[in-house]
């Protein structure tokens, strides 16, 4: 018989499917023909661990992948080694240690002009991405600056492009007229640029057709088992699960109220079972009354009361079974990320990168 330590009977399980990531990965592939397929892992690979996922893609055949930060780009670059391309999608300064290891999107004339003076000052050429702005108004040269650059010959001296790309605003909703206008507004300015490779697609975009054929996509919440086509089935992997212990199970009166706020009265005598996450683990504080997790069988049990900082309340009277030690389903095959975000009120990506710290986490190999 093993005997649980006390550490591993009071905190919550936090296990990566490596093999789903890379599964998710090669079906991404086969969606896009036209090209290669990178591996987006801003934000600690959307929550899950961008030093692990990294690797389980790039030992699958992965060689361009993407980050929002010049510091998550250089912890990458350590996991990873010197072989593949790492685009820092928020850009930085030249003149950094980054500037050999990593490749800088440029976002703005501001950066393009940054970039050519130092490729200038020192006589090597520099390996960037140039975003334009197709419909985003978010980060990208909009249209003005595309004409400055096409007017200005010598503005992008030093400079080797390695991709062009753009970013979908409307992708997850193929009806969108926006995701066209797009396409067609990359496809002019690409055209007034010298020539380069061109990188279009994120997740939702590799499931609208031909529309999508870039040099390289940029997948990212696909890759962790989000559904990348709402309102259908969910084509991904599930990638992630969330099992927790219950710490206690207690009976309450009917009457008796759970927790801050006092917000939930037992209708009947009740059991309430008290699960060791809360919201400084990123079980968000809008599932307060309406969250849900899984028991062993996997039938439904609804979460009671407010949320938290540690701590959750479960109303488990219809489950006898469950008792202290027993392990609650938070995320899974029976509970997505996707499920999760509609109760709090938000969308799957939230519910993944804002995974707590205090996990026991694990990463089943690839
Ligand atoms: C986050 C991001 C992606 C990945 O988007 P998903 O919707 O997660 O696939 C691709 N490109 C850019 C510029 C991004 O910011």
């Amino acid at each position: 018989m093993t005997v649980a330590t006390t550490t591993e009977a009071t905190r919550a399980r936090l296990t990566v499917d490596l093999g789903a990531v890379v599964a998710n990965w090669r079906s991404l592939c086969a969606l896009h023909p036209s090209g290669a397929v990178a591996g987006v892992v801003k934000a600690d690979g959307y929550g899950l661990g961008a030093a692990s996922v990294g690797r389980a893609l790039l030992a699958a055949g992965c060689e361009h992948f993407f980050v929002a930060h010049l510091e998550e780009g250089l912890a990458l670059r350590d996991a990873l080694g010197l072989g593949p391309m790492i685009a820092v999608l928020n850009g930085f300064p030249p003149g950094a240690e980054a500037d050999a290891a990593l490749l800088p999107v440029l976002n703005g004339l501001g950066n393009v002009r940054a970039w050519t003076a130092a490729a200038r000052a020192d006589g090597r050429v520099r390996d960037v991405l140039l975003h334009l702005d197709t419909g985003m108004a978010r980060l990208g040269l909009p249209p003005e600056e595309l004409v400055q650059v096409a007017a200005e010959p010598g503005l992008l001296d030093g400079l080797q492009l390695r991709y062009l790309m753009t970013h979908l605003a409307c992708a997850e909703d193929p009806a969108n007229p926006l995701n066209a206008a797009q396409a067609a507004r990359f496809a002019a300015a690409c055209a007034a640029l010298p020539a380069a490779p061109r990188s279009f697609s994120n997740s939702s975009g590799l499931f609208l057709g031909g529309l999508a054929a870039s040099d390289l996509a940029r997948p990212g919440c696909a890759l962790y088992g989000i559904n990348p086509t709402p309102g259908r089935p969910n084509p991904m992997r599930p990638v992630v699960r969330l099992d927790a212990p219950v710490l206690q199970v207690r009976e309450v009166p009917a009457g008796a109220t759970v927790g801050y706020g006092a917000s939930w009265t037992a209708p009947r005598p009740s059991r309430i079972a008290t699960v060791a996450v809360g919201y400084a683990d990123g079980y968000l504080r809008s599932l307060s009354g309406r969250g849900m997790a899984r028991d062993g069988a996997g039938r439904p049990v609804p979460l009671v009361g407010r949320i938290s900082m540690d701590l959750i309340t479960f109303d488990v009277t219809d489950h006898p079974a469950i008792r202290t030690g027993d392990f609650l389903e938070l995320i899974g095959p029976g509970n997505t990320p996707d499920e999760v975000a509609a109760r709090a009120g938000t969308i799957g990506y939230e519910v993944l990168t804002s995974l707590g710290h205090r996990y026991a986490r694990h990463w089943l190999p690839a």
